[in-house]
């Protein structure tokens, strides 16, 4: 079954979910690091989530799958594939996302927003704005990972594969600099 530990798993064998002693960009620390590309080097890998995603919105009559460019290029156009529907992206325009690329959405398309991961909401939110412009009828957003608690409300349906904390501390609270674990500042 492919549940939050089947998951898990997959996570760290493909290399998303690193586990150590990080150097995050805010400056705290952390002792996991997510970074999805790597799935995504994987094309099995990359099949398999998409297909779990749209699993769940099956039967939904999805006609278009969106994702904010970067991270939800490759994850659209694999649960798009698996839907047998089609797939655009949104892209990063000033403060906000935009459709270009001759991309556009019609008063009433059924969208599923699909993303790698939630933590603020911000891009999957700035991908909702779009839809709702274009008067899109949003069935749900499909994400890998929620590392938000279950606690961001983005006034849609939200089902994620799995749940994952990513604790932060402030360099002097730091539990792994007191064990005295090397840092690493990961590449992302
Ligand atoms: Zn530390």
């Amino acid at each position: 079954m492919r549940d939050h530990a089947y998951w898990l798993e997959r996570l760290k064998k493909w290399g998303v979910l690193r586990e150590g002693h990080f150097l995050l960009t805010s400056g705290r620390h952390s002792n996991r690091f997510l970074l999805f590309a790597p799935a995504f080097s994987l094309p099995p890998a990359a099949e398999e989530l998409g297909q779990a995603i749209a699993e769940q919105f099956q039967g939904q009559g999805i006609e278009t799958v969106v994702g904010p460019a970067m991270g939800g290029v490759l994850l659209a156009h694999e649960v798009a594939r698996a839907l047998g529907v089609r797939s655009i992206y949104a892209e990063k325009d000033g403060e906000r996302m935009a459709l270009r690329r001759g991309f556009s959405l019609r008063p009433g398309e059924r969208v599923l927003v699909v993303e790698d991961a939630v933590s603020t909401g911000g891009s999957v939110q700035k991908v909702l704005d779009i839809c709702h412009e274009a008067g899109a009828a949003v069935q749900g957003v499909g994400i890998i990972a929620d590392r938000t608690g279950g606690s961001v409300d983005l006034g849609v349906p939200l089902k994620a594969l799995l749940t994952i904390e990513v604790p932060s501390y402030a360099p002097p609270d730091c539990p792994l600099c007191r064990e005295g674990r090397p840092l690493e500042r990961p590449k992302a």
